[in-house]
């Protein structure tokens, strides 16, 4: 643990807001996981309950690599005295089922991918499965092709104040 022993006011606290709920967390000396906060590798901070779980992929070995692999670990594990070229040719030689056998039967649990816990793939706006809602906004504006001087006037056609859009939208929650 580490020991505090300077003044509260040597801490620098900084506050973020969530990219997918807009929630706002002060994070204190830059540690947002302490304050439920994760960064992606492309800068979205996001609340840590929004993070997707995912399984660390295993990597896919051709045949060749496993057979190398299981022959390189078969003359590691040699006893003393054999003889590392002549233990190598006599597992060369082993059919090819025989060495995917073996290679099932050995354990290769270092070879995985080892996958840092906050990459893209923990993040939802990486993901697409939530949007950060500026973006969203930018996203249809584009695609029904206005400005923001065309939606403000939409709006002030639909409504002759903002108190009736706003009563408006509260009675009609976005659908998930
Ligand atoms: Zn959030
Ligand atoms: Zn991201």
């Amino acid at each position: 643990m580490k020991i505090r022993t300077g003044f509260v006011s040597n801490s620098s606290s900084s506050s973020y807001v969530c990219y997918v709920c807009g929630e706002a967390e002060t994070v204190y000396d830059g540690n947002l996981s302490e304050s439920g906060l994760m960064e992606c590798e492309e800068g979205h901070v996001f609340c840590d309950s929004h993070a997707l779980e995912y399984v660390p992929e295993k990597k896919v070995f051709t045949f060749e690599e496993k057979k190398r692999m299981v022959l390189e670990r078969a003359c590691e594990n040699l006893g003393f005295g054999e003889n590392q070229v002549e233990a190598w040719e006599r597992f060369n030689a082993k059919p090819d089922e025989e060495i995917e056998k073996m290679w099932e039967e050995e354990d290769w649990e270092e070879y995985d991918e080892e996958l840092e816990g906050e990459d893209i793939r923990c993040c939802p706006i990486c993901q697409m499965t939530e949007y950060n809602t500026d973006e969203a906004l930018h996203f249809l504006m584009l695609d029904n092709g206005l400005s923001k001087k065309d939606l403000l006037e939409n709006m002030k056609a639909s409504f002759s104040t903002y108190q009736d859009m706003a009563n408006h939208l509260k009675a009609n929650p976005l659908r998930t």
